[in-house]
Formats: structure tokens, C-alpha cells, sequence
């Protein structure tokens, strides 16, 4: 089915402005997506008729905002297809849930020895939690290498694997390259040495179905505000026993079933991991977000979004100068690159004087940087509400940049 984008795009205030005197075309989506109006809606519609504090009241705004807030929690389990809505804690973003797992399994189950496995394309968040962590347990920390078309070396992923591995954190896809991971074999290789896995989905999320029972990582994390949800609004999937194997992230009240001077004991999960008020108001709001996607469905969105990717990618590949970086043959639609001689961040420069939005520089994953031997690149990421003729708009634009240094 080839969805109807203008029907898509009307659903969203701010695409339709001029910026720098040109119609906005809005290709940073890897960074942030852009909110329809249900969502935007469903915000102030909770501050304007169910403010109130959740799970401890006993009058009817506190009932509803309570249930509102669960109904969340459900949209959530089935979205990813979870056992059971108790498997889904609401945290900050992607960056606190991996920071609560490193924190809380990590410090409990790490000694001194043991070994951390990540990848050479990994998010910051994805790197420095796990670092600081290793060096308290004195563990290791050590990395999958990348090939030139920014894909995981699969062999190389299998001979660090051991015994001692004890938990493998992977990105299911770069945002600094759109290269999807073979993380079901790898889940399924890393389980035979009884390591833990955890997903970051940050990426994945948006573009691709995901099923954890499936995949059987033990831990998944994303954000909401990269499904066209409101920021500050992270999710930590883990299977229960895991969950209840840990300890608790922050104390205060919500996360305890009693507590005296002489002992605390705790909830149980989710409510474990969920200290003092949350962000009740945008968690409401994420249903919405939920419900556009499923309403568009899943799998449109990802042909749509592919098809942006197949016309992009032929189009650039005919410009004078532009470099792609990150060639990966399975991949979703994020597109790096760089102009010869020139440096991406006048090229990004040059592209929002045409009122075109695109992201640049290390994209928090310097080592990626680094093993490219690059300082950055220029990255233009779709999402369901981007069209052809927005890609045409690039296209004449980033040639007219590149002519200047490559005649
Ligand atoms: N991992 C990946 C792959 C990401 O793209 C991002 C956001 N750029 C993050 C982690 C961190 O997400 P957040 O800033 O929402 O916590």
C-alpha cells in the first residue's frame, strides 16, 4: 500500500512552516521525530482535565490519570510484544535505562574479570555507562569491530564471545549509519556462554517490528520522543526474572512496599524501578504516539520509508564529491555522508539556509568516528512524513554545495 504522506504531514503542525524563507524539510529524524497533533493534544488534554497524581489517591482524577498511565504500560507491552505489562519500566530515555541496568544488574552480578561486549558503532550511552562500570568491577570491556561498510564483523563477534562475557550491549541500529545488527544470531551466540543481552532500540524501534519474545533479549531500551512521542519519556524492557534479580535504581516513594528506620522493603516490578512522581502528562501522552503508528501500520511506514531511502541514496550517488559513509546492505533510511573537501558542518550550514534540516558532526559515537577516520559526517535521516519532492529539494541543494569544491 503507498500511504497517502499529504493526509500524514497535515497531522503535523510544525512541517508546515517556512524556515530561512523556505518551506522546511525536516530530514533529522534519527535525532528527534517530529509530534502530530493527537500527541500534542493528548498532553495538554491531561493538564486541562486529569492532572493528579498517580497509584495513591483515592478520588476520580487520581483513578484516571492512574489508568491512563497503565493503559501506556499496555500499549507498550503490545508494541513490543512483551509477556506482561509488569516487564515495562518508564525511565528518562534510552540513556537512563541503559545507565539503570549497568547500575543495578551490573553492579550486582559484574566481578572483577568478567567482560562487557559492545560494538565499535555503539551510542555514548551505550559505551560510557558500561565503561564506568567496568572500571569499579574491575571487568572488561571489549569491542566488536566494524567493517568499511560500517557492519558488524560477525566472525570477530564470535571469537571475543567466552565464558567470561558476561553481558553483550548492542545497538539493533546505528544512527550514524542506518546499519541494521544481525542481533537475532548474535542474541542466540551470545546465550550459549549464558551472557545477558541487552538492545538498544533507540533506532530500531521506529522503523522496524519488534518482538522480544522473539528476539529473547533480556533487556530492550528506546525513546519515546523518536516515535514521534514527547522527550524526556525513556522504556526498559527486561524479562521479570531479571528484573527481580536486580536492585533497586533510585529509593523513594513508589518503589517500596514498607518502610521503617531499621528496613525498607521493596515493590515489585515494574514499581521497583519507578521512584517518586513520573512523567505522568507525556507517558499519557505516548499512547497516542503509539496508536498513529499502529494506525498507519508498521510495515507501511517501513516501505515508505525505504523506497525515500532506494530514491535518495540513487539520487546523491550521482553528485560530484559526495561520499557516502556506512553502506551497509541491510540498513533503515538514514543516509551519511560528506562532501569532498568540504566540512560537514558547513554543509549543514549551507543546507538550513535552504530551510533544510539535517544533523552533523560525530552523532555521539566518536569511536565510529574515529575507525572511519573521520571527524563527522552529514546525516539525513526519513521518517513516514518525508516525501520525494523534499528529497529532490536536497538533492539540487547539496549539489549547488558540493560544486563549490568539486568542479
Ligand atoms: N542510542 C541510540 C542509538 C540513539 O540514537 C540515541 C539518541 N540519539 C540514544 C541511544 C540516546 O537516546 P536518548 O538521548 O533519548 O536517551
Amino acid at each position: 500500500m503507498s500511504l497517502n504522506v499529504d493526509k500524514i504531514r497535515d497531522q503535523f503542525p510544525v512541517l508546515h512552516q517556512e524556515v530561512n524563507g523556505r518551506p522546511l524539510v525536516y530530514f533529522d529524524n534519527a535525532a528527534t521525530t517530529q509530534k502530530p497533533q493527537s500527541v500534542i493534544d493528548a498532553i495538554s488534554g491531561y493538564y486541562k482535565l486529569d492532572n493528579s497524581n498517580i497509584h495513591r489517591g483515592a478520588h476520580t482524577l487520581a483513578d484516571r490519570a492512574t489508568r491512563y498511565f497503565e493503559d501506556t504500560r499496555a500499549a507498550v507491552k503490545e508494541f513490543i510484544n512483551a509477556r506482561e505489562d509488569s516487564e515495562i519500566i518508564f525511565t528518562k530515555g534510552t540513556t537512563e535505562s541503559i545507565n539503570l541496568v549497568a547500575s543495578t544488574y551490573g553492579r550486582k552480578f559484574l566481578t572483577k574479570g568478567d567482560e562487557v561486549l559492545i560494538s565499535a558503532m555503539e551510542h555514548h550511552s551505550n559505551i560510557v555507562p558500561w565503561q564506568m562500570l567496568c572500571e569499579e568491577k574491575e571487568a572488561v570491556l571489549k569491542i566488536i569491530p566494524v567493517n568499511d561498510q560500517g557492519e558488524i564483523i560477525y566472525d570477530e563477534f564470535e571469537k571475543l564471545l567466552s565464558e567470561k562475557t558476561k553481558i553483550l550491549s548492542v545497538i539493533h541500529v546505528s544512527n550514524a549509519l542506518g546499519t541494521i545488527n544481525p542481533v537475532r544470531e548474535m542474541i542466540q551466540a551470545a546465550k550459549k556462554w549464558g551472557a545477558k543481552v541487552f538492545l538498544d532500540g533507540a533506532q530500531s524501534t521506529s522503523h522496524l517490528t519488534i518482538d522480544v519474545q522473539e528476539l529473547d533479549c533480556d533487556f530492550l531500551a528506546f525513546s519515546a520522543h523518536k516515535l514521534y512521542g514527547p522527550t524526556g519519556l525513556g522504556i526498559l524492557y527486561g524479562k521479570r526474572e531479571v528484573l527481580e534479580s536486580m536492585p533497586p535504581y533510585q529509593g523513594g516513594g513508589e518503589m517500596i512496599k514498607e518502610v521503617s528506620f531499621e528496613k525498607t522493603t521493596y515493590n515489585d516490578i515494574p514499581f521497583k524501578f519507578e521512584a517518586g512522581t513520573p512523567n505522568i502528562a507525556d507517558v499519557i501522552a505516548f499512547k497516542t504516539a503509539l496508536d498513529f503508528i499502529r494506525e498507519i501500520g508498521k510495515s507501511n511506514i517501513k516501505n515508505h520509508e525505504d523506497e525515500l531511502l532506494r530514491y535518495a541514496s540513487s539520487s546523491w550517488s550521482e553528485i560530484k564529491g559526495f561520499i557516502p559513509v556506512g553502506i551497509a546492505k541491510d540498513k533503515i533510511s538514514v543516509i551519511s555522508f560528506n562532501i569532498r573537501e568540504m566540512h560537514p558542518f558547513d554543509v549543514g550550514v549551507m543546507l538550513d539556509a535552504t530551510g533544510i534540516a539535517v544533523r552533523t558532526g560525530h552523532h555521539c559515537t566518536q569511536p565510529l568516528m574515529q575507525r572511519f577516520g573521520l571527524e563527522g559526517t552529514v546525516r539525513a535521516s526519513f521518517s513516514v512524513y518525508n516525501t520525494k519532492s523534499e528529497i529532490d529539494q536536497m538533492t539540487e541543494a547539496v549539489s549547488k554545495i558540493a560544486k563549490i569544491k568539486n568542479k
